[in-house]
């Protein structure tokens, strides 16, 4: 299974990159990612002090981000303490879900990930009571409405791992200026039956999957645009 929360946006729209033949690209993670990594990596000891703290070497766009996330935080009132880098493995055939390890970085499978599990983590997660909160810093410079599938992913995830029938997800805009915590989104049960029969209809479609080009190739990110035919004479046309 290929298919991880971070590719929410792109499977709905071509499952042919998610087939076991289809070549993905090795391109590096450019410079926005990377600094992006060490935001969350540095950010996840402030969120929960069960995650061991990362050496920062600073950099004025990291510490100004460190220094407004961490204010945030403070003014927070939170019912339950934040537990921060929780990953989840999703059985896509089951619908049931699992918590495997708290800051594992991309490690799923050395964590006990099967083939049939869809694997993704939370930046950070709030119980309470029959409710979990999701949590997603954006370090990008804009967020739209292309964060929701992979929040959504998550907050199923996590329903399913804690067992309760709502969600509420919160993107949080990391700026150079501050956090933008205004979006906001709340899943019902009905709402965490359609994701549910989303993945299943999609991981089922992946296995017959012809490549399906537009926007969403180069817009989410498709690891596989260097081997991908239609996608290059669509590039040169
Ligand atoms: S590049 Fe586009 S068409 Fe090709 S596999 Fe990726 S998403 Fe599909």
């Amino acid at each position: 299974m290929r298919v991880s929360a971070s590719k929410a946006g792109l499977l709905p729209r071509c499952q042919y990159p998610f087939r076991d033949a289809t070549p993905w690209d090795n391109t590096p993670p450019g410079r926005a990612a990377e600094y992006g990594q060490r935001f969350h990596d540095a950010i996840a000891g402030v969120v929960d002090p069960a995650v061991v703290p990362m050496a920062i070497k600073g950099t004025k766009w990291l510490l100004d981000r460190l220094n407004h996330a961490t204010a945030w935080l403070d003014a927070q009132d939170f019912p339950t303490a934040p537990q921060a880098e929780v990953a989840f493995a999703y059985d896509w055939s089951t619908g049931t879900s699992r918590v495997i390890g708290k800051n594992i970085g991309r490690k799923y499978r050395q964590h006990g990930k099967t083939d049939d599990e869809i694997a993704g983590s939370a930046d950070f997660v709030v119980r309470e009571g029959g409710v979990v909160h999701v949590y997603d810093w954006k370090t990008g410079k804009a967020v739209t409405d292309s964060v929701w599938p992979q929040m959504e992913w998550l907050g199923l995830f996590a329903a399913r791992a804690y067992g309760v029938e709502s969600v509420v997800l919160r993107p949080l805009h990391v700026t150079d200026y501050g956090i933008e915590d205004g979006m906001r989104r709340e899943l019902d049960a009905n709402d965490l039956r359609r994701v549910t029969e989303g993945i299943r209809r999609d991981v089922g479609a992946i296995a017959d999957a012809w490549p399906e080009p537009g926007e969403h190739c180069d817009g989410e990110w498709c690891p596989a645009r260097g081997a991908c035919g239609l996608y290059q004479i669509r590039k040169a046309g």
